[in-house]
């Protein structure tokens, strides 16, 4: 048996730039971009992602 699974890369983190910036002042921004920390540092990466969605979105149903 020659199979190798090991799956011990580095972890890649999120390029910054896909990232959404919180804006300033915004309260709603502050606690998600709390949270999505918290969750980089547990490597909760689907919840990091899910901070990133809301970040984005609250934002655009905002601006209609
Ligand atoms: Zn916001």
């Amino acid at each position: 048996m020659d199979v190798k699974t090991t799956m011990t890369g580095p972890v890649d983190l999120p390029l910054p730039l896909l990232e959404p910036v919180p804006v300033a002042g915004c309260d709603v921004c502050e606690v998600l971009a709390r949270d999505r920390e918290t969750a980089r540092r547990c490597g909760d990466l689907s919840k990091v992602t899910d901070c990133n969605v809301e970040i984005r979105s609250h934002h655009q149903e905002v601006a209609s």
